[in-house]
């Protein structure tokens, strides 16, 4: 049986999100309610972009420079099964691939008790695991990971090297145009999470919607989208 993934989000050959150039799977749906998320849209657990595991690694493989996958959301640990098989395809078809992937939840928790299907073979999968809820007041602008309670777990030795970038270093932000709506790709900074604050969601489920017009940006999630005029069309480095 095809495990269908429910997607908010892709963007194929990022380099704002983890090291060298990387896809990004954002996953729709998410268990918490981490005050000060940046992607509050991304939240519900509502219908988006429902997609196979054969089509979607196909999708980020599209650019031959991709030597990585980055997962994210929304909690990819809610749909870890159909995350672990995007994985095993795409590194099937691109030997060498890195997986990075971000999770709400500790890794002791993901070991211990198992919130679903399919997270043993997604943590198989994973090289480096950004773990723990975001917390607004612990964000020190620094490194992949939202806020310094977050850890950065290297399960496999592959992005040794990138230990420090990922835990510490500067934080950079690529801005997709797509459609009339933009979409921040990266964990941003402090101030520019201030002057993009996210978008107010309204209802819940499948009444869930965001404000048309607000901006948003994303850090204890890595990317969100935001409403445009349409004339932005360029990627730009905020740090
Ligand atoms: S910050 Fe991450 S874990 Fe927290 S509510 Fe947002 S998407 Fe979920």
């Amino acid at each position: 049986m095809v495990r269908m993934l429910n997607v908010a989000e892709t963007c194929v050959g990022t380099r704002a999100l983890g090291p060298g150039r990387r896809s990004v799977v954002w996953v729709q749906g998410c268990p918490f309610r981490c005050p000060g998320c940046l992607a509050p849209e991304w939240i519900p657990d509502r219908p988006a972009r429902r997609v196979a595991p054969a089509d979607l690694a196909a999708e980020l493989l599209a650019d031959p420079g991709v030597t990585g996958l980055t997962f994210s959301g929304g909690e990819p640990m809610e749909q870890a099964a159909g995350l672990a098989e995007v994985a095993r395809l795409a590194r099937r078809d691109r030997s060498g691939l890195t997986v990075v992937c971000f999770t709400g939840y500790r890794l002791e928790r993901l070991r211990d008790r198992p919130p679903g299907d399919g997270v043993g073979a997604l943590l198989a999968e994973v090289d480096v695991l950004i773990d723990g809820l975001y917390v607004a007041a612990r964000d020190d602008d620094r490194g992949l990971r939202g806020s310094s309670n977050q850890r950065v777990h290297h399960l496999t030795g592959r992005l040794r090297d990138a230990g420090d970038a990922l835990a510490g270093g500067p934080r950079k932000i690529e801005i997709r145009v797509r459609d009339g709506a933009a979409l921040f790709v990266g964990v941003p900074s402090r101030a520019l999470a201030a002057a993009y604050p996210p978008p107010v969601t309204v209802g819940e489920g499948a009444n869930a919607r965001a404000v048309p017009g607000v901006q948003s940006g994303g850090a204890g999630a890595s990317g969100a989208r935001a409403e445009t005029d349409g004339r932005a069309d360029t990627e730009r480095s905020a740090r």
